[in-house]
């Protein structure tokens, strides 16, 4: 977690005259935004933050709304989970996806990497997660009966497995196979053209639409 600063305490605010006058003040406070993103210690987040401070006012304020609209306006499919402005994402309500075949991810932007390689025409499910005992994630943190609930009430010929290629990946995989198991429907899993460890994310594009193309009996 990152240490957070009762309010009202500055003590425990860093001081640093060029981040801004009034210690815990506007500038103090964008700062700590941009430091509290992964990657972006305090010299980048002191950098940001005075981008932020030059650019064009209605620029700055688009910046603004689209980090409220993200956390306000977005929302889990009903269906798949992807992120979508209404209760059926673009991709579910879009009639030329193949309903038959279906595409199990662990986060959004694992669709997000699958859709920017092209070629994938199917559905996907996002289970919101992978199994991680220690950090208290269980299988029911995860949105594996939904999952089973679509592919119960029929029409799924095919579910591929694109979980992220590590142990917590593969353990999610097993659980997710393990729950489809006597429902009649075939599964696969992308080939592992990626190399073991790296999340579908960081894969690129052709690596992507070959592991699609060269998927294989799970
Ligand atoms: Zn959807």
């Amino acid at each position: 977690m990152a240490e957070q600063p009762a309010p009202g305490d500055r003590r425990s605010r860093r001081r640093d005259p060029a981040a801004g006058r009034s210690g815990g003040g506007p500038l103090d406070r964008l700062v700590d935004g941009f430091a509290r993103l992964p990657g972006i210690g305090h010299k980048s987040a002191e950098r940001l933050a005075h981008h932020v401070l030059q650019m064009p006012l209605a620029e700055a304020l688009a910046f603004a709304e689209a980090i409220r609209g993200v956390r306000e306006d977005l929302r889990p499919c009903t269906v798949c989970f992807n992120l979508g402005e209404e209760e059926r994402c673009a991709i579910c309500r879009d009639p030329r996806r193949d309903v038959t075949t279906l595409c199990v991810v662990e986060r959004v932007r694992d669709l997000l990497a699958l859709e920017e390689a092209g070629g994938y025409q199917g559905l996907y499910h996002v289970l919101q997660g992978r199994l991680s005992p220690l950090n208290g994630v269980g299988p029911e943190q995860l949105s594996i009966e939904p999952l089973v609930k679509r592919v119960r009430d029929g029409g799924v010929v095919e579910v591929i497995m694109g979980t992220t290629p590590n142990v917590e990946g593969d353990a999610t995989a097993l659980a997710v196979v393990q729950r489809l198991d006597g429902l009649p429907v075939r599964i696969t899993k992308l080939a592992r053209g990626l190399t073991v460890g790296a999340a579908l994310e960081q894969a690129n594009r052709d690596m992507l639409a070959d592991a699609l193309a060269g998927r294989q009996p799970f």
